[in-house]
This record gives C-alpha cells, structure tokens and sequence, in this order.
C-alpha cells in the first residue's frame, strides 16, 4: 500500500495531455502571427519542402500545412520527385532563402539517399531555420543562446514546463542521442539547471542510470525498452518514441486495460503506435507518464508553428514580443 492507501496494481499514473497542451501553444501562436499582421501588415510564411513519395512523410507534411493555414499562416507545399538531383534542391532552397515573403522552411526528412542531408541542412539561411538542424543554430543553442529549438526537445520541455515539472535540482535522464531528439533535449535541459545524464546504444545496464531520474525521457525508436525496472517510483516520463505494433499478442501485454481498443486499432489499419515505453508496466511505477499517441506527437507540430511565428517576427527585428 502507498500513502493513498492503494496497492501496486491500482497505482497509475497521471497521463500528460500532450494534443490539449498543444492546443494551447497554437492558440497563442495565432494570437502572435494576427499581431503581427496588424504591427507589420506581415503574414508569417512557412514553406515545407518534401522530395519523394515516401507515405509517412506526405502525411505529416499535410499536417504541418494544414496548421499552419488553421493558425493565420501561409504555407507552401514544395513538392519535388523522388529523382531530383542534390543540385535542384540546393538551387530551390537558395531561392527560398532569397524570397522576402518567406520566413520559414523546413525540409522534410529523410531526403532519398543520393542527397547528402547535412549539406541540404545547412544550405538554409539559420534566420529561416525553422527545424533548428542548421549547423550554427546547434552551436547557439549549445552556448544557451537564442537559437531555433528542434520542435520535439522544444515541445518536451514546454510540456514539463507548463505540467509544472520542476526541471532545476532534478535528475534528468535522456535516453538517445540524436541530433532531432536527445542532445538538443540534453541542452535544454542543462539549460533550466537539471544534471543531465545521457544513454546510448553503447551504455552499459542501462536501468542503473534512468531509476536514479526524476524526469524520465524515451527518445530511441525501440517498441516498449522502458520497463517498470527502469523507472524510480514517481519520475514523470516523456514517451518520445514512435512506433508501430502489429502484433495483436504484444497489443494486449502492452496495453492491459485498453488493449481491445488496439487490437482493433491493429485489424482495421495493420498497425497501432506504440511508443518505447511500455505503458502498462510504467504506468503502475511512475507519476506522470504521456501516452503514445497522443503525447510528445502534437507538440512537435504546435512546436513548429511557434517557431515559424517567432522567424516572422525576428525578421523584422522585432525582439520584444512572446513568441
Ligand atoms: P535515432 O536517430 O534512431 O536515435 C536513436 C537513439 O537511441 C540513438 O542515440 C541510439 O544510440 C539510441 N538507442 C538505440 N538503441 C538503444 C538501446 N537499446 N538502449 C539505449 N539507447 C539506444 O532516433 P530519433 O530520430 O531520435 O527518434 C527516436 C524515436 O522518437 C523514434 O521512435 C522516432 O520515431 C521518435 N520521434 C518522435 C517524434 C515526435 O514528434 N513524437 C519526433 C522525432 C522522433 P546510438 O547513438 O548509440 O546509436
């Protein structure tokens, strides 16, 4: 029994509304771009550009376009066939970069394997870098200057933030290093005073290093890695991953209460998202744990916006105002 007088099996934790949170980012975000209409006459412009057909791609591509329009912005959809040489997409992105109206672009990845990404990457002017993956915009953010933010890190750490997760004197651990996810999330992180310690493919036992953490956070690509042995008792749990499950067996070991509601999930689309936590199991151990879907997802989009309003508005040099 704990202190409310439940035993090990009736604890659950509290589930972090990640789409309600994300509601509210966007709300203030068309609030920032009508601003800056009436102060500028200026309507922020977010220009996606996509090459190839991958499905999963288009469809998060529509999402971001389709918000941005929801919001007050403008969007473009640049869309370019699988064959495009590096050449025609480094000579679309320098024009992008010249044309006044556009404050933001974002490349959608993964690009097709003939196109070396980091060079794409960094052909964006920063001032218009709104996925933060521009060479100087990491080497700001890791000076703990102002910089665009990767949107999932940005997004986890609005999340803890208005959650009232308290980030300085906690304990964070991140597990994944990546460039998207894990070590801009470390950044900030260290940033708002955590001690941050992160975890690879190469760190040895690992459930040592993330039952010592507070704050919790899964940014690796692997159905379910984190078990209830990898949690300390009350930590607060951010779910980055994202992956599908088509196993209807695994579906009910992972999702107790709610597993027939995936099960069917998984006969009607082949699939259920899951993320790398295992949420049945962590759910009984940590505090606050955010649901796959439904979690970090909708933050990255909303994470977006913000950003996009927030190069609007620097183009201008307009500095002052919330983004
Ligand atoms: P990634 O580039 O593949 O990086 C994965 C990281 O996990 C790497 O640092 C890797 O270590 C580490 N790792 C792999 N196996 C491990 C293990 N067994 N133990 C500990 N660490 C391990 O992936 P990513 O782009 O960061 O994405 C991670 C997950 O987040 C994916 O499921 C992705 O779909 C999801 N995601 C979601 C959103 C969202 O909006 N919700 C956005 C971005 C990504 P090494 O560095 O040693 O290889």
């Amino acid at each position: 029994m704990d202190e409310q007088g439940m035993t090990k099996e009736q604890r659950r934790a509290e589930i972090l509304d990640g789409a309600s949170i994300a509601e509210e980012i966007k709300r203030e975000v068309a609030v920032e771009a009508a601003r800056l209409k009436s102060v500028y006459g200026v309507t922020p412009c977010l220009v996606v550009v996509r090459v190839g057909d991958d499905p999963a791609s288009e469809v998060y591509v529509r999402s971001k376009v389709k918000t941005s329009e929801q919001l007050g912005l403008l969007s473009e959809h640049c869309a370019l066939p699988a064959a495009t040489s590096e050449a025609r997409l480094l000579a679309e992105i320098a024009k992008l970069n010249e044309r006044e109206e556009v404050d933001g672009i974002l490349v959608q990845l993964p690009l097709p394997r003939h196109i070396n990404e980091a060079l794409v990457l960094e052909a964006i002017d920063p001032a218009k870098d709104v996925d933060g993956f521009h060479a100087l915009n990491v080497g700001l953010l890791s000076l703990g200057r102002p910089a665009f933010v990767p949107c999932t890190p940005a997004g986890v750490v609005e999340m803890l933030e208005r959650e009232g997760v308290e980030i300085c004197g906690a304990h964070a651990c991140v597990v994944g290093r990546s460039q998207i996810v894990g070590r801009p999330l470390a950044q900030l992180l260290l940033q708002r005073d955590a001690t941050v310690t992160v975890c690879h493919s190469r760190t040895p036992d690992l459930a040592a290093h993330t039952r010592r953490a507070d704050i919790l956070v899964a940014a690796v690509g692997r159905v379910g890695l984190i078990r209830h042995e990898h949690v300390k008792p009350g930590a607060t749990v951010i779910d980055v991953g994202m992956n599908k499950l088509t196993d209807e067996a695994e579906a009910r070991n992972f999702f107790g209460e709610q597993a027939e509601e995936r099960v069917e999930t998984i006969r009607r689309r082949g699939y259920t998202l899951v993320g790398d936590v295992h949420p049945a199991e962590v759910g009984r151990v940590a505090g606050r744990l955010t649901p796959v879907p439904g979690g970090v997802g909708p933050l990255t989009v909303a994470m977006l916006m913000k950003n996009a309003v927030t190069a609007a508005r620097r183009r201008r040099g307009d500095l002052k105002a919330r983004a």
